[in-house]
């Protein structure tokens, strides 16, 4: 038996890594592995200090005869425990459930950062690539090369280390890192890569992958020699690369649009308008369509759904939006063909955007300056000039039926204005004549007698 790893916790009560784990401080466990053996148990749990060990009896007769291993000569040459695939394994038989960022008993621990320190016995590896994988991370990274033979120094040192991590994460992202990264150091692994493990390096790389700076050779190593799977691997990471910062930007877009979002949400008001866009698109008889404002893709998502749409652009100002947008797309090959991401403006000509059946501009005019509007008006009726234009606002008279937002104020600190149904269709009615286009509205939401729907479409239609 030997000790596959450890990992220390000394938030206090440090006990609440038994919690996380899902793995008592008080009993021992064995659970068997494709491999052999693991046997989990705590060697010190108070308050201050928990400490859960994992270790590994291989069974070296299944691991020879069994499908786990390649060839004799490599279960020979690398002491089994020493592997880096068989810690991940373990991490996935033993800790599933931490794995995949669940806690029965305490869900409110899964988000805490802990003051974590991982020891990891014996790791084929040299200190410069575990650096390169794990400081990216945050982690502060000991390794200590092994004696070929303790009881032989003078046979030197062998290519072994033992490894010590230190970081504040929390157990989810700690499990994710080594399950992912322990078989990157491993020069070979002990079990066949199959078709999933794409998904699983996807997966289990959420949130920190596409951001590390050594991704590529991250995802190059983890799914060995299987050229096909790490292209399409590297193909979805880099759709979602810079996730991390546009998680960053997108939090602060989104603390201002959560204020518009609650106050909307017991109606469902932004679904409903989005539906009602993506039908009435539809009942128009469009197929190729720009959603100009995109946002992170809501509509775009919509429409996708419908094969009536041949052709779908999303454009927006903001790349973090479309990355945003790209990454949550998640968009299989098929799809490549009819979804394209832009950046661009919508009071800027942009010849790419001409000759669309329909261009949806759904919540973003009151994003933009008054004095910008005569640009969006050149831009879009004038130089794309599709068929027709959907476009959805806040009615402002609606605002004081939402408890919750003070008098005369608006409904998104980034609005410029809110139009009231009277300012919005005088507008639209002036813009339709001037360019040769006819408009019909439609109060969307529930409608008040008295104040309308929450929110407003118009669809305008070239007259011929
Ligand atoms: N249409 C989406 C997003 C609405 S939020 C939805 O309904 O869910 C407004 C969006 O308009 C933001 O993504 C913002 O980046 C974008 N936007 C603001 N000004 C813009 C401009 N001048 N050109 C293009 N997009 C703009």
């Amino acid at each position: 038996m030997d000790v596959l790893f450890t990992i220390t916790s000394t938030y206090t009560p440090a006990t609440d890594l038994g919690y996380l784990l899902h793995k008592n401080p008080s009993r021992v466990q064995d659970v068997e592995l494709p491999f052999g053996t693991a046997t989990v148990f705590y060697p010190e749990a108070n308050e201050h200090r928990c400490t859960v060990a994992v270790l590994l009896s291989v069974n070296a007769v299944d691991l020879v005869r069994g499908k786990t291993v390649r060839t004799l000569d490599q279960y020979v040459n690398d002491r089994p425990y020493v592997s880096s695939s068989f810690t991940s394994v373990a991490i996935r038989v033993l800790f599933g459930t931490a794995l995949a960022g669940r806690c029965k008993d305490r869900p409110e621990l899964v988000g805490v950062a802990l003051p974590l320190e991982i020891r990891l016995s014996a790791v084929k590896a040299r200190p410069g690539v575990l650096q390169r994988l794990f400081a990216p991370l945050g982690y502060q990274v000991e390794a200590e090369a092994l004696a070929l033979d303790p009881q032989f120094p003078e046979w030197g040192m062998s290519q072994y280390c033992t490894v010590v991590l230190r970081c504040r994460a929390t157990v989810h992202d700690a499990l994710s890192h080594l399950y992912v990264l322990l078989p990157v150091l491993d020069e070979q692994k002990h079990y066949y890569i199959a078709d999933d493990e794409v998904d699983k390096l996807l997966r289990h790389g959420e949130g920190w992958l596409a951001a590390h700076p050594e991704k590529e050779y991250i995802a190059e190593r983890y799914l060995k020699r299987y050229r096909s799977l790490v292209q399409a691997a590297m193909q979805q990471l880099l759709a979602s690369e810079e996730s991390a910062d546009v998680e960053a930007i997108e939090e602060s877009r989104e603390a201002a649009a959560e204020q518009e979002a609650e106050l909307e949400k017991p109606m469902h008001l932004h679904m409903q308008r989005l539906d009602t866009v993506a039908v009435t698109l539809g009942n128009l008889g469009v197929r190729r369509v720009v959603d100009f404002g995109c946002g992170s893709g809501k509509l775009v998502q919509r429409l996708l759904a419908n094969p009536q749409f041949t052709e779908i652009v999303g454009v927006d100002v903001s790349h973090s939006a479309l990355e945003m947008a790209s990454s949550k797309l998640k968009l299989k090959i098929h799809q490549q063909d009819r979804v394209k991401l832009l950046q661009g403006s919508l009071v800027y000509k942009d010849a790419r955007l001409t000759g669309y059946d329909a261009i949806a501009i759904v919540e973003v005019i009151e994003h933009l300056d008054p004095p910008r509007i005569a640009a969006l008006e050149q831009a879009v009726f004038g130089a794309a000039r599709p068929k027709h234009v959907v476009m959805t606002t806040p009615n402002r008279e609606y605002n004081v039926k939402f408890v919750g937002l003070a008098a005369g104020h608006m409904r998104h600190r980034d609005h410029r204005f809110e139009w009231t149904r009277a300012e919005f269709e005088g507008w639209a009615q002036q813009t339709a004549q001037a360019f040769g286009y006819t408009v019909v509205f439609e109060p969307l939401g529930p409608v008040d007698e008295a104040l309308g729907g929450p929110s407003q479409m118009a669809v305008f239609t070239h007259a011929n």
